[in-house]
């Protein structure tokens, strides 16, 4: 005889669609990008599948490992990862998201590879940390063509050749990004790292870096000081006659989450690199690629988010207490909403800077002015809010959601990096400020964007009103940096939601968001928001 019947535990939602979502598959449209919708929803499936779910868990249960020396004690500085995280890779730059939209001619390139990070986000955040530095060093390599004319072509190649072996001997690379050091990450201008010119055209660069993630990557983008000031700097792992550059791994980091990416501390001890954009102008030059890696943030937000509150709706389904289904439960069924809004908010937008982000790829100033601001906001937000959107999402599972096996706590520890990478809550905050003084065509274009959405909505008017008065009030800006772009970032959100979002969801968001009639925590929307209709589109499999 058994001892107990195991009853009301929801089924496995591994092998579902979570992550392919209605708000995606509309701005996958919306922003030009339609014609990528049939790999958007494989990625998604083969994300969430068996097979990626368990590479996932193995890849970040059992962490990359650190080799320093060989057997007789020469320097190897290598790291060793699990199969699974190779495949993992592997299977992300086979679909084109480290690079494939810098050699894509179609409109909506970047758009298509934005979607599919957010699909396939959802089989481990950690592997997305190489693939989306690789998908930005292209920009920033740009502004030197002799380099991207040698190593583009085989950044953006779809094939994964793994190894330390001469870059250019390869069949495609991968590129990191080796800023922060021990006194600073924020104030790379603080850099003690220093360039020496051989007198040959390149460098040698000495000093330390205290973080560097991906270490096993070909090239890193490498600031350090040059007779001619801060400078950024192409530096290999290998040199081009097959010997191993001066590039010491110290220690691999001991992190809270995103455990199947190595983030390591380096020695540079005369390490040879090229200069990438002008002397002296380093900082200019990688945030080209801070640029694109800060979009990677806010779509990793969108993507936790979706998958938090797809976790959340799929459990409150299935799952019964008190004789009914948690979701048919009205303060649950306000939890769950509020959590879909923020999701769909989040997909929204994204989805949006994306096709600003192509535009500009293509020549579009106006795009380019709006991305400038509108990603520098929403970085910031929905870096920010994800984590507690996923605290939340992690409650409504009750128990089984602290624990491993519900795949919660990974999500847990997952959440709070992104807001601490590529500019932290206040230095990304503070960025906006930056942005709007010393170029004023993006906050124009920022504005103009907002007002499509003027006379919609009276709410949304009268809280659109509010930022201009507060904008007029130079005083104390810095004191005021998160209040004003949290409250820009909600604006053209709303402004989103209120043009082309769900009706149901776009009304709840301006009342909550906008016009206040909502609580701190989660689950606090008023009476009369049609939580029946955001949880339809929310529900799993849509
Ligand atoms: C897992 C992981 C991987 C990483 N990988 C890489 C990598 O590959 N390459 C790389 O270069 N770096 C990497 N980093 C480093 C990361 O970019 C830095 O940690 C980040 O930029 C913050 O720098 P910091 O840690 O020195 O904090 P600090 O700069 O000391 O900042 C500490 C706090 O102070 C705030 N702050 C800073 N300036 C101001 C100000 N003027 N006013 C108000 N508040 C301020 C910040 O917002 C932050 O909250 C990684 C970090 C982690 C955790």
């Amino acid at each position: 005889m058994p001892t107990h019947e195991v009853f009301n535990q929801v089924p496995p939602l591994v092998g579902t669609d979570i992550s392919t979502h209605a708000a995606l598959i509309e701005g996958l449209h919306r922003e030009g990008a339609g014609w990528a919708e049939a790999e958007v929803r494989e990625l998604g499936a083969l994300g969430n599948g068996a097979h990626f779910q368990e590479a996932g868990r193995l890849a970040n249960d059992h962490p990359p490992v650190l080799c320093t020396h060989d057997r007789y004690g020469n320097r190897v500085d290598e790291v060793e990862y699990l199969p699974q995280y190779h495949e993992l890779v592997r299977t992300a730059v086979e679909h084109g998201l480290h690079g494939a939209p810098w050699t894509d001619e179609r409109p909506g390139a970047h758009v298509a590879r934005a979607a599919k990070v957010v699909s396939w986000g959802v089989a481990d955040a950690g592997h997305l940390c190489p693939i989306s530095m690789t998908y930005a060093v292209v920009p920033a390599l740009r502004t030197t063509p002799e380099l991207s004319a040698q190593y583009e072509p085989l950044l953006t190649n779809r094939e994964y050749d793994f190894g330390l072996r001469a870059p250019l001997s390869k069949r495609g690379l991968i590129a990191g990004m080796s800023m922060t050091e021990k006194q600073g990450g924020s104030d790379v201008r603080a850099n003690t790292t220093r360039a020496v010119p051989t007198g040959d055209g390149t460098f040698r660069l000495t000093g330390h870096k205290w973080f560097t993630s991906a270490p096993m990557s070909d090239l890193f983008l490498t600031l350090a000081q040059a007779p001619g000031g801060l400078s950024c700097f192409l530096v290999p792992r290998v040199l081009p006659d097959g010997t191993r550059n001066a590039f010491f791994l110290q220690r691999l980091k001991d992190k809270l989450g995103n455990k199947s990416n190595a983030s390591s501390e380096v020695e540079y001890d005369g390490a040879f690199g090229w200069l990438v954009g002008p002397e002296g102008r380093g900082v200019p030059t990688i945030i080209e690629m801070v640029n694109m890696t800060r979009l990677d943030c806010a779509l990793m937000a969108a993507g936790g988010m979706r998958i938090g509150t797809a976790q959340a709706v799929h459990h409150a389904t299935h799952r019964s207490a008190f004789g009914k289904a948690l979701i048919d439960q009205p303060a649950m069924a306000n939890v769950l909403a509020d959590l879909a809004i923020d999701s769909e908010a989040a997909t929204t937008v994204v989805m949006r800077i994306a096709g600003a982000v192509d535009r500009a790829a293509r020549g579009d100033e106006a795009e380019k002015a709006f991305r400038r601001v509108a990603l520098s906001v929403t970085k910031y937000w929905l870096c920010k809010r994800l984590a507690s959107h996923t605290v939340e999402a992690l409650e409504c599972l009750g128990g089984n959601g602290y624990v491993e096996d519900s795949g919660m706590p990974r999500l847990y520890r997952e959440a709070p990096l992104i807001s601490i990478w590529e500019g932290s809550g206040n230095v990304a905050a503070l960025d906006t400020l930056r942005a709007m003084a010393k170029e004023p065509e993006a906050i124009d274009a920022f504005f103009a964007e907002l007002d499509r959405a003027a006379g919609v909505d009276a709410r949304y008017d009268d809280a659109l009103a509010l930022l201009r008065k507060e904008l007029t009030d130079l005083d104390q800006l810095p004191l005021r940096a998160r209040r004003l772009t949290e409250r820009m970032a909600l604006l053209l959100q709303g402004s989103l939601l209120l043009r082309d979002g769900d009706p149901a969801v776009a009304d709840a968001f301006v009342r909550s968001r906008l016009a206040g009639d909502w609580g701190v925590a989660y689950g606090t929307l008023p009476a009369g928001v049609d939580t029946a209709a955001i949880l339809e589109r929310a529900r799993v499999g849509q």
